[in-house]
């Protein structure tokens, strides 16, 4: 079959293991294009990150804007090294992209995966959750400051910004997003017992947008007995919903309680689709691992085949995501998850099972 549609990627390998992981990633992607010849990609390498920083004393160039709206979609690895404050890393590069993209919807699919050991008493030894983090304010708006530096008196502000725009565009494509998984199932986290502005803001809204959802299912919660239900009754659970803040510690509670962090996936999408969307793992720059060759590329490699359903790519998606799930059933794991393998050793038995696809 020759090619039908063709791809330019940003691969944006960053720190730490990013690099590692990207590199790992790249690999099985093209092995996967050449392989099934439906569609063409290319990834172009930009250098972004704390080596460009401490060459130029940015993170990102003047132009990143425009650089990456000439790309499809973008592929990142991670952010954050162990001599720069994390607050000016993720500031620099992630934080930076993130708003003036639009990138206002963070989704993580949280699955127990082949290999990994889900902690949790649940009926299916498993759990299946997809999570939903408004991308753009709330607590991350960046919006504050000091006084009296140094002071005994000193203070510092912090100010959460709830907008309708914002919290009405996450609501539509939460509920979107739980109706078309077959549970139709979505729980709306705040804080709206003693966050009296924003987060009732946000019960508002979403009881609203539910008039146009009759048949999705939906409850609320605060996010405090979110916690207590994630661990006790995970069944109960598909879709959630909420701030930047919330979502960004429960998504963490959940990449634990499906088994590893090491295989967790995350999208920041522009729903829109009017700028590039950009895929990462959800873990971090890990200095303890980097340069051993022993980074576990299985959250990158689900981020790649996340990116490969947004651009229209689905049964390729599903096909990479099958062959990774044979290597790790048959127990070809990074040490991370008790495995002995390293991370080449992962993208050749990934490649490996490539090659059988046809
Ligand atoms: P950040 O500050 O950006 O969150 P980090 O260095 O704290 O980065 P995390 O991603 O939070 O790293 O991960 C915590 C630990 O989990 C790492 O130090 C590492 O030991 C392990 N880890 C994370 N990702 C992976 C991976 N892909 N493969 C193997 N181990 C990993
Ligand atoms: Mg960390």
């Amino acid at each position: 079959m020759s090619a039908t549609k063709s791809y330019r990627i940003a691969s944006i390998p960053g720190d730490g293991i990013g690099p590692e992981v990207v590199s790992a990633t790249i690999q099985v992607v093209e092995k996967l294009a050449k392989t099934l010849g439906t569609f063409d990609i290319e990834f172009d390498h930009i250098p972004w990150g704390t080596a460009y920083y401490k060459e130029t004393g940015k993170y990102v160039s003047e132009d990143c804007l425009d650089t990456l709206r000439k790309y499809d979609a973008g592929l990142f690895g991670a952010v954050g090294a162990p001599d720069v404050p994390d607050h000016i890393s993720l500031w620099g590069l992630l934080l930076a992209l993130r708003g003036p993209l639009q990138l206002y919807a963070n989704v993580r699919p949280v699955k127990t995966f082949p290999g990994t050991k889900c902690p949790l008493n649940t009926a299916t030894k498993g759990i299946d959750w997809m999570l939903v983090r408004e991308n753009s304010e709330g607590e991350y708006a960046g919006q504050g400051g000091r006084s009296h530096v140094g002071q005994p008196w000193e203070a510092a502000t912090e100010v959460a910004i709830f907008t309708r725009h914002a919290i009405e565009r996450i609501m539509r494509f939460a509920f979107e997003t739980a109706q078309s998984r077959p549970r139709k199932l979505l729980t709306v986290v705040t804080k709206s017992n003693s966050m009296r502005n924003g987060l009732v803001l946000w019960d508002e809204i979403a009881a609203s947008v539910a008039k146009d959802f009759p048949d999705v299912t939906w409850d609320k919660m605060l996010v405090d007995a979110m916690t207590v239900r994630m661990v006790g009754k995970p069944d109960s659970i598909d879709t959630i919903v909420g701030t930047n803040l919330h979502m960004d510690i429960l998504s963490d509670l959940a990449a634990a309680l499906a088994g590893s962090i090491g295989v967790a996936p995350s999208s920041n999408l522009d729903p829109t689709r009017k700028n590039p969307s950009l895929f990462e793992p959800v873990h971090g720059s890990a200095f303890d691992i980097t340069g051993k060759g022993v980074a576990n590329p299985v959250a990158t490699f689900w981020s790649a085949a996340e990116m490969l359903i947004w651009l229209g790519e689905k049964d390729a998606a599903a096909k990479l995501m099958s062959c990774v799930e044979n290597v790790c059933s048959a127990g070809i794991l990074t040490p991370d998850l008790g495995g002995t393998s390293n991370t080449q050793g992962v993208v050749d038995a990934v490649c490996a099972e490539i090659e059988k696809l046809i």
